[in-house]
């Protein structure tokens, strides 16, 4: 089969061989797999493996099922929950499945779904209903990170949140917000482009921080935040949070940011404030997110810059190491390359286009 494989410095087409079913496993037909900011990480930053195939946004149809499998037939659409996990270790009935050391998670210790076809665990399988495009079940992966780090936040009607980083996770948080029914949503971000998806998504504002502080905002509008989301990594961020949150909030870290901060502990403990992190998803928030898409309940098309050919994916993932206006890519291995839609700077419905 076609696949793009990691090479030093970047990915490239190969033909390597087709994946086998063994036992309690399914081989995918790829439809659609989210081009991921942490393997566009992952890639620029050398912590991949010649020949390694990255990729877990995905969804697609089941084109074999292997020895063992029951309740699943070829021709089925599913989406797949990339984390393989036991469900039955103290990490996983925490909710931290990512955590589990039971089995390989698909396009990290396993090969993904750039490719296409990927072999996985029939355990990680959700069913997508008849009727919904295949490659609606692609958004679920990151939407599943979103819901969790709201669970986190704690938050819901009456609560004003910020999300700080508005690339496709921070865009995932607006939409998990508007689901937790909190009614004012500030999105912060630095691209016009994925500033008008934040609007496009539900945000209720939308701030530029270079222009504007988080402090300034704040004493503008003389509202402070229940929870602020980062999405970002900024450095400098949770110190300036502190000084926004109020009384009782919650700063939930989401990016895999390395800062170590210097921060006011006594600040933390006279506003009741609380810090999180939250990393991935539990199985439940998972299925959470792919019934959210079924029921058309989130705009996750609204997002989408790009469809790619499997041939053009490399290069994809390499435009989003400086991805200005881009905001979320797919790849398509049964497509070719389809015209770019850029974000609208009005802030109207990209999905209308
Ligand atoms: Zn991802
Ligand atoms: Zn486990």
């Amino acid at each position: 089969m076609r696949a793009v494989v990691c090479v030093p410095g970047g990915t490239e087409m190969a033909d390597v061989p087709d994946p086998v079913a063994g036992p309690g496993q399914v081989i995918i037909e790829v439809t659609a797999c989210g081009l991921c900011g942490s393997d566009v990480h992952a890639i620029e930053h050398g912590q991949t493996e010649p020949g390694q195939i990255l990729g877990h946004e995905f969804a697609g149809r089941i084109a074999e099922v292997g020895p063992g499998v029951t309740g699943w037939q070829a021709g089925q659409a599913v989406a797949v929950n990339p984390l393989g996990a036991c469900q039955a270790c103290r990490e996983c009935a925490a909710g931290l499945p990512f955590r589990c050391a039971a089995l390989p998670n698909v396009g990290l210790s396993a090969p993904g779904a750039y490719a296409e076809y990927v072999a996985v665990q029939a355990g990680q399988l959700v069913r997508l209903p008849d009727g919904l495009p295949v490659e609606q079940g692609a958004h679920a992966e990151p939407l599943a990170v979103a819901l969790q780090a709201v669970q986190q936040a704690d938050v819901g009607p009456g609560d004003a949140v910020l999300v700080h980083g508005v690339g496709s996770i921070g865009l995932n948080a607006i939409m998990a917000l508007r689901l937790a029914g909190v009614d004012h949503i500030v999105g912060a971000g630095r691209s016009p482009g994925r500033r008008a998806a934040a609007a496009a998504v539900g945000a209720d504002a939308v701030i530029d921080t270079r222009e504007t502080s988080l402090r300034d905002y704040v004493a503008g509008t003389g509202r402070q935040f229940q929870a602020v989301l980062d999405c970002s990594g900024a450095i400098g961020l949770f110190a300036e949070s502190l000084d926004v949150l109020a009384g009782g909030g919650t700063f939930v870290e989401v990016a895999l940011a390395t800062e170590a901060p210097a921060v006011s502990l006594f600040q933390l403990v006279q506003g009741g404030l609380r810090m999180a992190g939250t990393c991935a998803y539990s199985y439940a928030s998972y299925a959470a997110a792919v019934g959210h898409i079924a029921a058309g309940r989130v705009p996750a098309d609204a997002i989408i810059s790009e469809r790619v050919g499997l041939d053009d994916t490399p290069s994809a993932l390499a435009r989003l190491r400086a991805p200005g206006e881009l905001v979320r890519i797919l790849s398509l291995p049964g497509q070719r390359t389809q015209p770019a839609q850029p974000a609208r700077a009005d802030g109207s419905t990209l999905a209308a286009q």
